[in-house]
């Protein structure tokens, strides 16, 4: 906070390695007025330093960032596989690597992007006017996020809202505090980040984040997380109507068309599904096959779970690690209890796997016999659980695919590439992969439609959500 690692004046609070639920140490516990303090030196450097106004600052110390968290690249790369019970391989992609690199983009964007913009001259109710319209920061940025990929989503959060000019306040999830810590550690320690730039509080209480949403020092609040607690952000930001930009929960279709190599695309379904068990909101969690090929795919895809399995995060080919938490694992069995009783069965999983004792372990389950009706086919469960569900038709898919209230993401495979494209086209959701193409990248906005989300992460439009927009007319005599 400040600049300055403060020990949070509510004492100290346990992070555990949800692979052995091993206590890995201790974090700061913030507190209502450590947040107070924090959102106080957001708003001061803010409103007093230079730091809003100085782009190419900025970007040097983005790009100082960038290089700092590099040099402490396999410390981190080691508390995250402990922390967040990541598997390793995804540590080298989103998990890691890749979000720090994309610090740097937001640099080179922050440089190279057209802050002001002439509109040239006109006669407004005949005054002669040459007329502007200048980009400029919101102010102080609440940014609240998830345990699940937290360097991602941090960083995601901070590199547009710095290169914009913001300042910060940082409220990670209590599950996840070191990967936070560390990161408020090397800005505190290893930047010229002004002091009150960067603010981070870890804390064993969510309140805390309900205090960002309400302190009307705060200009915009920046939030991942699930639809319920970005229903309560919307409500309580709605009382200083500061801006909110929404990052939510998603139950994504992964189509599969008739056309379609049925093997690669279940397989590919299965491998979706069971990365990081199932820990990411734009995982593809229904899976939707022509009902000729109902019985065939269940096989396939049920074989690929059981192959893919779970394994020890640290070891380089495991795809499905723990979930994170006691409570994580009671939530997605209590979907599991559920998808029985309304009718459902598992071809492969259902619980939690017979050679583990310690840590929280879920199998890669696929669920069979339930129409998209069902609650298990309908809410976001955020375990390695894939529903299965046959379809009649294109139509059909597209509309079993946009019966949901979510709105986040999508996959389409089939053989006539024009066809699935006419697929994807409509869908109701932010972002499409059609025939297995990745569309994660700096440059590549990322959200949801419907209650999925507010706003836009990444890319130009990500970047802007943390601008206000002013318009100048300057008189001409
Ligand atoms: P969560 O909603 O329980 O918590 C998210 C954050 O909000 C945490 O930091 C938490 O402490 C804080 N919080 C809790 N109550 C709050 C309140 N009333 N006001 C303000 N902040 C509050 O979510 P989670 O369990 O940490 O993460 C899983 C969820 O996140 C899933 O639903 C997942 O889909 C979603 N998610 C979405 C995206 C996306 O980009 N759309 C990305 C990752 C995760």
């Amino acid at each position: 906070m400040d600049g300055r690692l403060t020990p949070g004046s509510g004492g100290t609070f346990e992070t555990l390695d949800p692979a052995t639920e091993e206590v890995l140490g201790v974090a700061a516990d913030g507190t209502a007025d450590d947040m107070d303090q924090a959102i106080a030196a957001a708003r001061r450097a803010f409103d007093s330093g230079t730091w809003s106004v100085d782009v190419a600052f900025r970007a040097r110390c983005l790009r100082q960032l960038r290089d700092g968290l590099r040099r402490h690249a396999d410390e981190l790369r080691e508390l995250t596989i402990k922390e967040v019970g990541a598997p390793r391989f995804l540590t080298y992609g989103a998990q890691l690597d890749g979000p720090v690199g994309d610090l740097g983009w937001f640099a080179d964007l922050a440089e190279s992007y057209e802050w002001s913009t002439g509109l040239g001259r006109a006669e407004p109710m005949g005054i002669p006017s040459e007329r502007r319209v200048v980009r400029e920061p919101v102010g102080v940025v609440g940014a609240i996020t998830p345990w699940n990929f937290p360097h991602q989503i941090n960083l995601a959060k901070l590199g547009p809202a710095l290169a914009a000019g913001n300042t910060v306040v940082l409220k990670p999830a209590p599950d996840t505090p070191w990967c936070a810590s560390v990161l408020g550690t090397i800005i505190a320690e290893e930047t010229d980040i002004p002091a009150g730039v960067v603010n981070v509080v870890t804390s064993s209480d969510h309140a805390l984040g309900a205090r960002l949403t309400e302190d009307p020092r705060v200009d915009l609040v920046s939030f991942t997380g699930s639809t319920a607690t970005g229903r309560n952000v919307m409500v309580s930001a709605a009382q200083t109507l500061k801006r909110v930009f929404l990052e939510l929960g998603g139950k994504s279709a992964f189509i599969v068309l008739d056309d379609a190599d049925l093997r690669a695309a279940c397989s590919y379904a299965a491998f979706n599904v069971a990365t990081h068990a199932g820990q990411g909101c734009a995982i593809t969690t229904r899976l939707l096959v022509p009902r000729a090929a109902y019985d065939q795919a269940v096989e396939i895809t049920a074989k690929s779970l059981r192959r893919i399995g779970v394994g020890d995060p640290n070891d380089d080919k495991t795809l499905c690690g723990p979930v994170i938490s006691a409570r994580q694992r009671d939530r997605v069995e209590s979907y599991l209890e559920l998808a029985l009783k309304e009718g459902g069965s598992f071809a492969c999983g259902g619980g939690r796997p017979a050679d583990r004792d310690r840590g929280f372990w879920i199998e890669p389950t696929l669920i069979t016999g339930l129409t998209n009706e069902s609650r298990a086919a309908r809410e976001e469960i955020f375990g390695p659980v894939l529903v299965i569900l046959p379809y009649d038709g294109d139509d059909d898919a597209v509309r079993i695919a946009n019966d949901s209230p979510y709105g986040l993401s999508g996959a389409v495979h089939g053989g006539d590439l024009e066809r699935a494209r006419g697929v994807a086209a409509r869908l109701r959701t932010g972002t499409v992969s059609v025939n297995g193409g990745v569309w994660y990248a700096a440059d590549v906005p990322f959200g949801g439609y419907k209650q999925s989300g507010v706003g836009r992460e990444m890319g130009v439009a990500g970047f802007e959500e943390y601008l206000e927009t002013k318009s100048i007319a300057e008189g001409i005599s």
